[in-house]
C-alpha cells in the first residue's frame, strides 16, 4: 500500500514538472493569438490526428506512409515543422511482410506489428493526417500544391515523396488471398521461412533467379517458372543455380492460379502453347516478376531513371528545388525498411534546413 502511494505520488509530481510548463505556454500562445506549432514540445502526451486544412501552406507535405514517410513524419514533428501526411495504404510493403528479422532492436517481428509501432510513434503528435487517400498530382510551383483523388488540395512549401514501390503482381485467383501465408515476393525477406519445403518461383529474369537461390539453400525442392523458353537472367546467377541439384524448371509456362484455403498448397501452372495444365504441390510461391515505383503521379515532374524511380542526391533532393523523395521509391541502392527509414530522415532534415534558409 505504501509503495503504492509513493508511486501515484511521483506519477503527479511528474505530470506536474512535465505539463504544468507546458499548459502555461499553451495558455500565452492562445493569449497573443500566435500560430506555432507545438507538437514538438507536446510530445509526451497522447494527440490525435488533425485532420488537413486545404487552406494552409504547411512547411512539409509527405506522400506515403511505409517505413521512410512515417520516419520523415516523426523528424518533421520534432523539428516543430508544421507537417501533413498522406497515406494511401498504411505500412506499405511492411504491412504485406510475414516476418521481419533485419530491423534492428526486433530479433523477430511481424510486418503488420510494426507497422502498428510505427504509426504508434507518429501518433503522438497533432500531425494533419490523412489516410486512405492517394495523392493523383504535384505542381513544381514555389508552394507545391499536391491532388489527392477525392480533388482535394494540399499546399506545401517542401514536399517528400516517399511513395515506395509495389510488387508487380501476377493478378491471379488466390495472389492476394494468400499474401503472407505462402504467398510472398521479397525473397531476402522471406526465404527463410521455407526451410525444408517445396517453394515455387514465378520468374526467370535477375530478381527470380536470386530468388530461386536464396530457396535452393535451404528449402527441400525449388520450381521455378518461366513464361519463356529459356530463363533471362545474367549467365553468372544461371550459373550458380545450375550447381543446385533441387531444382527444377516450367518453361513456356504461366501460374494460373494459386491454391490454398488456410495457406499454399500449390499452384497450377499452364503451357502457354500446348494449354495444358499442371498442378504442383508447393507450401509456397515467390512472385518475383519485378517492382514498379510509385512514381506516376510525379511523371514530367521530376527527374526519373530509366526505371522510374525518381533521381535523388546524398540530401534526397530531386531536380525540383522544395522536392525532396526518400526510400523505395528512389534510385537509391538496396530496398529494405531501415534504409528507407534511414533516407526518410534524411529527406526530413534537408526539407527542415531548406526552409529555415529560404524564410
Ligand atoms: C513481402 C515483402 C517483404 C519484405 N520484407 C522485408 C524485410 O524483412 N526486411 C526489410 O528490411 N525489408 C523488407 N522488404 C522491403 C521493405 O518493405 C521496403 O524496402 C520498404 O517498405 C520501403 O519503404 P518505403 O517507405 O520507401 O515504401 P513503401 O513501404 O512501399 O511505402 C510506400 C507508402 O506510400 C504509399 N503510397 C503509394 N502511392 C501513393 C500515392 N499516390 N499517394 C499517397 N500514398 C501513396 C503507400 O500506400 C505506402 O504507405 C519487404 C518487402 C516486401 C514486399
Amino acid at each position: 500500500m505504501y509503495i503504492y502511494n509513493f508511486k501515484v505520488d511521483i506519477c503527479l509530481l511528474l505530470e506536474l514538472i512535465l505539463n504544468l510548463p507546458l499548459r502555461i505556454f499553451e495558455g500565452f500562445i492562445k493569449e497573443y493569438n500566435m500560430e506555432f506549432n507545438l507538437s514538438a514540445v507536446s510530445f509526451l502526451s497522447e494527440k490525435n490526428f488533425l485532420s488537413i486544412e486545404e487552406a494552409k501552406v504547411y512547411d512539409v507535405v509527405i506522400i506515403g506512409g511505409g517505413p521512410a514517410g512515417l520516419t520523415a513524419a516523426v523528424y518533421c514533428m520534432r523539428k516543430g515543422v508544421s507537417t501533413a501526411i498522406i497515406i494511401k495504404d498504411i505500412g506499405g510493403q511492411v504491412a504485406d511482410t510475414a516476418a521481419v528479422e533485419n530491423y534492428l532492436g526486433y530479433k523477430y517481428i511481424n510486418g503488420v506489428e510494426l507497422v502498428e509501432k510505427f504509426k504508434e510513434q507518429v501518433q503522438q503528435f497533432s500531425i494533419a493526417y490523412e489516410e486512405g487517400r492517394s495523392v493523383v498530382s504535384l505542381s513544381d510551383d514555389d508552394i507545391k500544391k499536391v491532388v489527392l483523388d477525392n480533388g482535394k488540395v494540399v499546399q506545401g512549401k517542401t514536399v517528400i515523396i516517399a511513395s515506395g514501390k509495389t510488387w508487380r503482381k501476377l493478378n491471379v485467383p488466390g495472389e492476394d488471398r494468400l499474401v503472407g501465408r505462402g504467398v510472398a515476393y521479397c525473397a531476402i525477406c522471406d526465404a527463410p521461412l521455407f526451410a525444408g519445403k517445396i517453394a515455387i518461383v514465378a520468374g526467370g529474369g535477375n530478381s527470380g533467379i536470386e530468388a530461386a537461390l536464396d530457396l535452393a539453400a535451404i528449402a527441400s525442392k525449388v520450381v521455378v517458372v518461366q513464361n519463356l523458353e529459356n530463363l533471362t537472367a545474367d549467365k553468372i546467377l544461371i550459373e550458380k543455380l545450375s550447381k543446385f541439384t533441387n531444382v527444377e524448371y516450367v518453361f513456356k509456362s504461366h501460374v494460373l492460379e494459386i491454391e490454398g484455403d488456410e495457406k499454399v498448397t500449390g499452384v497450377v501452372v499452364e503451357n502457354i502453347q500446348t494449354k495444358e495444365k499442371t498442378s504442383i504441390v508447393a507450401d509456397g510461391i515467390f512472385i518475383s516478376i519485378g517492382l514498379d515505383p510509385n512514381s506516376d503521379f510525379v511523371k514530367g515532374v521530376v527527374d526519373m531513371n530509366r526505371f522510374n524511380e525518381i533521381n535523388t542526391d546524398s540530401f534526397c533532393r530531386t531536380s525540383v528545388e522544395g522536392i525532396f523523395a526518400a526510400g523505395d521509391v528512389t534510385s537509391v541502392p538496396f530496398k529494405q525498411i531501415i534504409i528507407a527509414g534511414g533516407e526518410g530522415s534524411k529527406a526530413a532534415l534537408s526539407a527542415c534546413e531548406y526552409i529555415m534558409k529560404k524564410d
